[in-house]
């Protein structure tokens, strides 16, 4: 294989397999216990459909994903066994989830009225099929899942509906908040009840489960019927410290090492879902065996210095003879010479402690599930052992279509084009005004026009006169493979250059994208409840909590935890506790507002949280917040 000029993502699949084996045999005391392979979120930046597949082959019985969308994508694929989905919009098509045959967790009474009237006009029709119900108690995570109040009542409803044999029960589920040993035998006890209550109505769920992969490892208590394995399927930890069992790291991220104005970089930076670090927290490893460490994140492409020039540490570094962002080779710090190849480095190196997924998430204070579930999907993953291609999946950020049936939760990202448009012809007057000044007619279209969609706006652009730009040879090879024809490569162009975006409040007026998603649920607690992972946040008097199905994964760096808000109907709301893969909490007080409704993240109209307060909580680039969208997030086009 010749050395890459780009990039490249591996992901291995044998690692996928033995883990999910060796996390059946951790679990397999005092008796066996069936294993859900979790593969939310494009299995969590792995890819879901090649993990699915190898997940089963390893033994797992069940396949978890988020939303419903995920869930039939994995059927239509031909993933067979069961599947089950627990984050539903109200909107959900519920008919098109029987028909791929998906296992559905509900979290309220509303939600099992809606399920069970479509299931009952279902088999009116021609669907016969029982669909088969877990439902998901809230026994102190404070987010999805019916609170205790409401689970007789639940339970209540399902056996009277079992009877007229359109839905089953056939789970109870619930989801620890990792808030500490005795939190987490609070949240047992109260499982119990649950179960209890279950009894109690004459249900007789026959898969009961609590367990993630933590809970899973740490109690052997909690394993009950089924345990749900998410990270450890990946190779990574659950805990701040070692899991404890074998496990290999499935991700591998290499990247050559090119020279550009006397620097070193890689073509990867933050708009890649990279976290900033600290200098020299991060060494990474070539395939020469040197030590890189990392000198800076930047929005694009990351600096490098060699660590150990093995005893030539007074050789200049040799400054190459291209102009600055055209050399691709020429990188060699020990000759220079452009005919080398480029070094390689390991960037998420599975072999390497200091370059891992914990390595990164402990310099950029996050955890390992948002490093390797935020590493942009703009490179595709690659498989070992190899994959038939019909087996990759790739996916794009898929486009709004009002026609399809609602399968996911509201989660689009709008794109103004008319006032794209507007913006564009505004900046060729002025190039040509101001004729002959460098930059002038340049427009930067780096990272898919930083989220935006490259091949909407790069008609209009050279409609327009002006001239296209990326940053990166990444994005140039990008270029070409989609036929964009000729575009500049500058790495560092000036931030005129990205005027057309609206990032900059002083030079323009407002941004091209705004952002929004819906509010799921509402649920009314009492002073003393925790939200999410770890109970940041504990309610200090009554209050009501919204759930919303935004989280790292598809928009929210869990960096802004602790200080984001979003705004619903124009009123801001703060998210409290942690910021989670596929959702958030909010505390609505005593916001009237219901679910449905819709929630703005950012935008440009008049009471919308502009972007720039997103990016100042993040502590990150606007235009690092727009790239790092996930393939979750639907565009939708406002066309001129
Ligand atoms: C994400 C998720 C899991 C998997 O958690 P890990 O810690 O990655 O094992 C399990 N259950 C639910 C409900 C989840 O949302």
């Amino acid at each position: 294989m010749s050395a890459p000029r780009i990039p490249t993502a591996t992901v291995d699949l044998d690692a996928v397999r033995a883990n999910v084996r060796s996390f059946a045999e951790a679990v397999s005391t005092p008796e066996p216990t069936p294993v859900l392979a979790v593969v939310k979120a494009e299995a969590y930046g792995h890819g879901a459909l090649p993990c699915a597949r190898a997940a089963i082959d390893a033994g797992a019985a069940w396949i978890g994903v988020a939303d419903a969308a995920e869930g039939v994508a994995l059927r239509a694929a031909g993933i067979e066994g069961p599947i089950l989905a627990w984050l539903h919009s109200p909107s959900t098509s519920w008919f098109s989830t029987f028909a791929a045959r998906l296992d559905l967790a509900v979290s309220s009474l509303g939600q099992l009225g809606q399920i069970a009237e479509a299931a009952e006009d279902a088999r009116r029709g021609r669907h016969a099929a029982v669909v088969d119900l877990h439902v998901k108690v809230d026994t102190g995570l404070g987010r999805n899942g019916a609170l205790e109040r409401d689970w007789r009542p639940i339970f209540d409803m399902l056996a009277e509906l079992e009877d007229r044999a359109a839905v089953r029960c056939r789970g109870v589920m619930s989801h620890f908040a990792g808030a500490g040993e005795a939190a987490d035998a609070a949240q047992l006890a109260a499982f119990e009840r649950a179960l209890e209550a279950a009894r109690a109505a004459g249900c007789d769920p026959e898969v009961r489960h609590i367990a993630a992969s933590g809970a899973a490892l740490a109690y052997p208590d909690a394993r009950y019927d089924l345990v749900r394995l998410g990270i450890g399927a990946y190779g990574l930890s659950p805990f701040d410290r070692e899991a404890g069992i074998a496990m290999r790291l499935a991700l591998r991220v290499d990247a050559p090492v090119r020279a550009v104005g006397g620097r070193r970089i890689i073509d990867l930076g933050l708009v890649d879902g990279l976290p900033p670090v600290p200098a020299g927290r991060i060494a990474l490893r070539d395939d020469r065996g040197r030590r890189w460490r990392v000198a800076e994140v930047g929005d694009m492409v990351t600096t490098l210095e060699l660590a150990e020039p093995r005893g030539e540490a007074s050789t200049p570094m040799p400054t190459p003879a291209e102009p600055a962002g055209t050399s691709e080779a020429a990188a060699d710090p020990q000759d220079g010479r452009a005919e080398q190849a480029a070094p390689i480095v390991a960037v998420i190196d599975p072999a390497s402690p200091e370059a891992s997924a914990d390595a990164w998430a402990a310099a950029g204070r996050t955890i390992n599930y948002e490093i390797v579930t935020r590493f942009t999907w703009r490179i595709a993953r690659r498989y070992e052992p190899e994959l038939p291609a019909e087996r990759t999946v790739v996916p794009w950020p898929p486009l709004e279509d009002p026609q399809r049936p609602r399968l996911a939760p509201l989660r689009v990202a709008r794109i103004d084009l008319e006032l794209a448009e507007r913006r564009i012809r505004d900046l060729a007057a002025r190039a040509r005004l101001h004729r002959g000044q460098p930059w002038s007619d340049v427009v930067d279209l780096s990272a898919d026009a930083y989220g935006h969609g490259a091949l909407d706006l790069l008609p209009m652009i050279r409609a327009a006169g002006l001239r296209p730009l990326v940053r990166t040879v990444l994005d140039a090879d990008e270029a070409r493979r989609r036929g964009l024809g000729e575009v500049l490569v500058e790495a560092e162009p000036p931030a005129s250059t990205r005027a057309l975006y609206g990032f900059d409040p002083a030079e323009a007026a407002g941004p091209l994208m705004s952002l929004h998603t819906e509010l799921l649920a509402i649920k009314r607690v009492g002073p003393g409840q925790g939200v999410s992972y770890g109970y940041d946040w504990v309610a200090d008097a009554p209050t009501t909590l919204g759930l919303v199905p935004i989280g790292y994964a598809d928009a929210l760096p869990r960096r802004a935890g602790g200080r984001a808000q979003l705004a619903i109907g124009g009123v801001r709301v703060p998210i409290v506790g942690k910021i989670a893969m596929d959702q958030v909490v909010v505390d609505l007080g005593e916001l009237d507002v219901w679910p449905g409704a819709r929630v703005t993240v950012f935008g440009g109209r008049e009471h919308d949280i502009p972007l720039r307060e997103w990016a100042s909580w993040c502590q990150l680039p606007p235009q690092v917040i727009t790239a790092t969208l996930g393939p979750r997030i639907e565009r939708a086009r406002r066309l001129p």
